[in-house]
């Protein structure tokens, strides 16, 4: 299968002569069950795919499948996508994060994930009070609950000390093994998804320039 397949891709911000391009002529094909590195510099368009890909926001021109469908939002449902930041409930505590997190995903709520993910949180502090790294941490164990078939994770190794991110990246990997979850995750930084992806995007200026195998990519440069 695929999981996300772009034609000449295109997102103006702004309107008329003055508008500014995000994203243009975007052309590629990720194939599902895959750990995918989205990487580009600040400002090159990422986060503006990632919206895209999620059914937050739509592209001026061309077209984007997800999960098979012409209409991302269409299939959010099936969707997990952590924003660079990380919208949560700072009044809410962990722990009614979490209750609220099975309370929205009937049925299909995976808790024994989350809350191994979520473990070494405090329960009972507000997310108000947590560290970057620990709000990182509560939105993935969220994320991970939901049992998406693609999650969109916008930098989400940014706030991670070296240790977290391993065993973070070691537990998203495992998700996509055990379930063939697509997983494409962004980041100016290469070296910080090295090693955990099989799929690289580069996106430079707006546009999407190099993508395919990491073997292939790595052993060619
Ligand atoms: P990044 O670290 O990925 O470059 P930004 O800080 O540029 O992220 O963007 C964070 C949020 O602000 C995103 O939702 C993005 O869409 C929005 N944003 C970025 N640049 C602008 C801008 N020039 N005008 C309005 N919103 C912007
Ligand atoms: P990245 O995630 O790679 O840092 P973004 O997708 O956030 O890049 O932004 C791509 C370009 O679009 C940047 O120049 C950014 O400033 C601009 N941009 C992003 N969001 C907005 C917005 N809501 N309004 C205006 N410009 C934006």
């Amino acid at each position: 299968g695929v999981a996300i397949e772009a034609r000449g891709l295109a997102r103006t911000y702004g309107r008329g002569g003055g508008g500014h391009r995000a994203l243009h002529d975007c052309s590629f094909r990720l194939p599902a069950g895959r750990v995918c590195a989205l990487v580009g510099p600040n400002g090159a368009g990422k986060s503006t795919l990632l919206n895209l890909a999620a059914g937050l926001d739509r592209p001026g021109a061309g077209t984007l499948s997800v999960l098979g469908s012409r209409d991302p939002a269409a299939v959010r449902g099936r969707i997990a996508h952590v924003a660079q930041d990380k919208p949560l409930y700072p009044q809410l505590t962990v722990a009614d994060t979490l209750w609220a997190g099975a309370e929205l995903n009937p049925g299909r709520w995976d808790r024994a994930t989350a809350d191994r993910v979520a473990g070494t949180l405090p329960g009972t502090a507000r997310v108000r009070a947590l560290s970057g790294g620990q709000r990182t941490r509560l939105a993935l164990a969220l994320a991970l609950g939901k049992r998406p078939e693609l999650m969109l994770l916008d930098e989400p190794m940014a706030d991670l000390d070296p240790l977290a991110r391993h065993e973070l990246m070691g537990v998203l990997m495992a998700e996509a093994a055990e379930h063939g979850t697509s997983i494409v995750m962004s980041s100016h930084i290469l070296t910080e998804l090295e090693g955990a992806c099989d799929y690289l995007l580069f996106v430079d200026g707006g546009r999407v320039r190099l993508g395919g195998e990491a073997e292939d990519i790595v052993s060619a440069h």
